[in-house]
């Protein structure tokens, strides 16, 4: 299952012509620091939405507190920076306009001490105070940012399956290589005046590179929206050396290691999971067939599914009921979609009050066809949508199927649902690592080995710490 990765990551942002006091490059900004700041805290609301925070206060208030300390030391201490986890199981860190700065639970997972954390955490405030997002933002990804609130009724969005991917690359701002050499440059600073080694950074690139290389489902966003120069790792290692020559500096790895044991890894099936083509959602108690064979995105905020070609969508909304009854919420809802030609009525889903209607939307020379049903449950009203621009017939029957399949899930049911985690153990004897989690099931050695950083043959010392994954359900 796809999620709209990263939708809203980067796109905050940004841009006068100004000498910049960080880097002294003079660089073309379209935008005032208020602007950049007014922007990177709407784009934080949106980041939020999408993602969440993770619910972990301690972890997040570590993350905050070295954060701030770095960029209270930095070239821009008066922005309002702040510093999140987001609950993703993407492997990314990004830097919105204005000091916020995102890591996601992911990331957290995949690196192994204090100084990881640190040097990616320096990476981005680089980027900020280098002033590199303003400089990268450009019209086209501006021209994007409408997908996200208006997506559903888009007629944009008609072929779906290809132009939404295009929407969520283009959001995803690419830094150039300089912009990325700069900022690991910075980085190492921050990083070495916070009191960390620096050199650190460098092993999070080798995860990286091994992550890329291996056969994860879910590539390392922070990969591949930081083009990797070549030797990247060799520079920050470089960089570092001069500053860290003679310093007692921390690396932080059992630190870091204590703080994410028990942390839920990879995809969380809380918050809905596809069995086949049934989307299942514990944590609501519900359940809904999308059509066969389509592809399904879930995010927290929506579920889209389309055939290969595009031709047709189905979403899944959820929201709270603004209007005295079903039927006023129903009118209410269509009266500002500007619906026409609408035809409906009553009805009752698997046992769930619920209101359906067909109906067109016309947008200049571009017409809708649209069926959808509002079911009441729990204290949601449930959207389920399908449309089409050119080919009714053809969808409606797939329409009507999915959104009649709408029906709860038992609380027996839902419980079974649970997310991998991570474990953190000491290990009893020295061995090698292979023999040391060979009876772990819930992960293979391989990928175990690259969550810790090490090689399967490489010698674990008694005592020291590893980490270990608590299968969940069902398992992935
Ligand atoms: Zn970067």
């Amino acid at each position: 299952m796809k999620r709209l990765a990263g939708l809203l990551a980067a796109v905050a942002l940004l841009v006068g012509c100004a000498v910049d006091p960080v880097t002294g490059r003079s660089q073309l900004m379209l935008m005032s620091e208020g602007q950049e700041i007014a922007l990177g805290e709407q784009n934080d609301q949106a980041s939020l939405a999408q993602f969440g925070v993770y619910d972990d206060p301690e972890l997040a208030a570590w993350v905050d507190e070295i954060g701030q300390a770095m960029a209270a030391r930095a070239q821009r201490p008066h922005l309002p920076w702040t510093f999140r986890v987001l609950d993703d199981s993407i492997v990314n860190a990004f830097a919105g306009g204005g000091g916020f700065v995102y890591l996601t639970r992911g990331i957290l997972a995949w690196a192994n001490s204090e100084a990881e954390i640190v040097g990616i955490l320096g990476h981005e405030i680089g980027h900020v105070t280098a002033r590199h997002i303003p400089e990268r933002y450009t019209s086209t990804a501006l021209a994007q940012v409408g997908l996200t609130a208006g997506m559903i009724i888009s007629p944009e969005l008609r072929a779906v399956g290809g132009e939404l991917q295009q929407g969520i690359g283009l959001l995803l701002l690419k830094f150039s290589r300089d912009n990325e050499s700069e900022s690991d440059h910075l980085g190492v600073g921050y990083a070495v005046g916070a009191g960390y080694d620096a050199r650190a950074l460098a092993d999070f690139f080798t995860t990286l590179d091994r992550l890329a290389g291996s056969a994860q489902q879910r590539l390392p966003e922070w990969a591949s929206t930081h083009p990797a120069p070549a030797g990247r790792a060799t520079n920050v290692v470089q960089a570092a050396e001069p500053l860290v020559a003679g310093r007692d500096l921390t690396v932080g790895r059992e630190a870091h290691l204590r703080r994410i044991d028990g942390m839920v890894f990879g995809v969380n099936p809380r918050e809905g999971v596809m069995e086949g083509a049934t989307f299942v959602h514990p944590d609501l108690l519900f359940q809904i067939d999308f059509p066969q064979e389509w592809a399904v995105q879930n995010s927290k905020t929506v579920v889209l599914a389309a055939p290969d070609d595009g031709s047709a969508v189905v979403a899944l909304l959820a929201g709270r009921r603004e209007a005295e009854s079903l039927r006023a919420h129903v009118g209410a809802v269509l009266e500002g979609r500007g619906a026409i030609n609408i035809r409906g009525e009553q009805t009752t889903v698997n046992g769930s009050p619920g209101f359906w209607v067909a109906y067109n939307i016309e947008d200049g020379a571009t017409r809708l066809a649209i069926r959808e049903t509002f079911v009441e449950y729990g204290d949601l009203v449930y959207d389920l949508i399908g449309y089409t621009v050119d080919d009714y017939g053809r969808f409606a029957a797939s329409f009507e199927d999915y959104q009649t399949s709408f029906r709860p899930l038992s609380g027996n049911r839902a419980d079974q649902y649970q997310p991998d985690r991570l474990r953190i153990e000491r290990a009893p004897r020295t061995a090698t690592f292979e023999a040391l989690v060979s009876d772990t099931p819930a992960a293979n050695i391989d990928q175990l080995a690259l969550l810790n950083g090490v090689e399967r043959t490489s010698t674990v010392e008694v005592g020291e710490l590893i980490k270990t994954v608590e299968a969940g359900y069902p398992r992935r």
